[in-house]
């Protein structure tokens, strides 16, 4: 299966606790303005990348531990993300932690708001929500960008029907 990707980066401090492959795929239908990543908009862009290409630059590197999807919007190729991370699952036994960032709100893809939200959601352990919102900007939190977003606890989340936050050092301290 393949996914649309804008690029990766094989070795990120930024996305999340420790050192994680990101992969951030293209086109976004939010466009928050102050988007650090508009290039990554239009639906059209970027390139199509196989599930093999990705699991082989996963592997490649040995200080990986966790896998974070971004963007762009991950929930606009929820299915084929679904996918590809429960190769990475299974195929990459480096990752222990799969974390992906959406401009969606957990309820608004409860709701279905984007198509195969659900399939996604159940690979995922953490889950950064919300759109950027520029007045909120915040440079103390240190894997979000403004006041808005969660970091979600997934599992904890599905199990209970609503938003779970993690509240743990690795991704607040
Ligand atoms: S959801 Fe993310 S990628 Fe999309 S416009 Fe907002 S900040 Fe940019």
């Amino acid at each position: 299966m393949s996914i649309r990707i804008a690029g990766t980066v094989s070795d990120s401090i930024t996305d999340g606790p420790g050192i994680r492959f990101t992969l951030f795929v293209q086109g976004c239908p939010h466009h928050c303005p102050g988007c650090h990543n508009p290039q990554t908009h239009d639906f059209n862009g970027g390139r199509d990348a196989e599930e093999e290409e990705l699991i082989a630059a996963i592997n490649k590197n040995p200080l990986l531990s966790g896998l974070t999807l971004s963007g762009g919007e991950p929930m606009c190729q929820a299915r084929a993300l679904a996918h590809f991370a429960e190769r990475v699952r299974k195929e990459c036994p480096r990752i222990k932690e799969v974390a992906c960032y959406t401009g969606f709100t957990f309820e608004e893809l409860l709701e279905g708001k984007a198509d195969g939200a659900m399939e996604l959601l159940k690979q995922l352990d953490t889950l950064v929500d919300g759109r950027f919102v520029q007045a909120l900007r915040s440079w103390e939190i240190r894997f979000a960008g403004s006041s808005n977003q969660r970091v979600i606890d997934v599992p904890a989340s599905l199990k209970a029907g609503k938003a779970v936050l993690d509240t743990s050092e690795r991704w607040n301290g």
